[in-house]
């Protein structure tokens, strides 16, 4: 059930939804093709099609960029290892400029490998953001931090809550409405968060990015078992409204990991379906 007497935002496709399928030239023609209005590639992808090339066919496709997938990464066993990452951050940021994209999404990223410390990952990825901060400012490109579903803690994001991820941009001096420092909020992350219409609210003008799919039950893989929206348990519609309440007005960004069953359809059929269920049930 949609929203009563409300509209979505318009639907974004994120790249990783036909990554099995397709590359980024094509999901670019196949977004023109569907009448998706927005894009949201991967790094991965950009570097195998050449950022100049993909910014070009994104621009002549009429395509909005909404975010770029993915900075982080920032905890590392030794000094060396966080500066690469901080390097690594400086060139996903000028990426994501060259784009002229919404923002970049940050996977903050795990403990470092034979780590056992949680509160000194987290403190690296703090101080991470703090030394890319300056580079991203005037790059005009925001950093979307996107606090990751707990399950993930130890390798992807030791940020798991959006109030951690508030708690970031408070701590580095992002106010509502700078603009520069905010979150992503994704529902398969998120939802099940006690907190969550707190937070959202809190986070205000600083949500820069809303993903939708879907949590399954039962969830067979924890990385690649995602579903479309409507095939799982999450209310999105709710959390669609939280985002509009707290003043967000971007995309719908539909992102499923789906190994065993997205990724192995007609990445057209897979883009109907995408529209039908951003109309029927975000
Ligand atoms: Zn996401």
């Amino acid at each position: 059930m949609s929203r009563p007497g409300t509209t979505p935002g318009p639907l974004s496709l994120n790249t990783a939804t036909v990554r099995e399928q397709w590359s980024l030239a094509q999901c670019i023609e196949g977004c023109a093709r569907h009448g998706i209005r927005g894009i949201s590639p991967w790094r991965d992808k950009l570097a195998e099609y050449g950022t100049a090339n993909a910014a070009r066919h994104i621009r002549e496709a009429r395509l909005t960029v909404t975010g770029l997938c993915r900075g982080g990464m920032f905890p590392a066993a030794d000094a060396a290892g966080r500066r690469a990452a901080i390097e690594d951050n400086k060139r996903a940021i000028d990426d994501a400029a060259a784009l002229n994209a919404q923002c970049l999404v940050l996977v903050v990223g795990g403990m470092p490998q034979g780590s056992k410390d949680l509160a000194g990952a987290r403190q690296q990825v703090q101080d991470g953001i703090a030394a890319v901060l300056e580079h991203a400012r005037a790059a005009k490109v925001p950093l979307a931090i996107e606090p990751l579903h707990p399950i993930y803690a130890a390798d992807r994001a030791c940020v798991n809550t959006l109030a951690q991820a508030l708690d970031i941009c408070d701590a580095l001096g992002s106010k509502a409405g700078d603009g520069h420092l905010g979150v992503a909020v994704d529902v398969y992350h998120v939802w099940w968060d006690p907190d969550l219409a707190r937070q959202i609210a809190r986070a205000g003008s600083r949500v820069l990015a809303f993903h939708i799919c879907d949590w399954l039950v039962p969830t067979s893989d924890l990385l690649l078992d995602r579903g479309m929206m409507g095939d799982g348990v999450i209310d999105i519609p709710a959390i669609r409204g939280m985002v509009e309440d707290a003043g967000y007005r971007g995309f719908c960004e539909v992102e499923i990991m789906s190994a065993n069953n997205w990724w192995r359809r007609d990445p057209d059929e897979v883009l109907r379906t995408c529209i039908e269920r951003h109309r029927s049930v975000v």
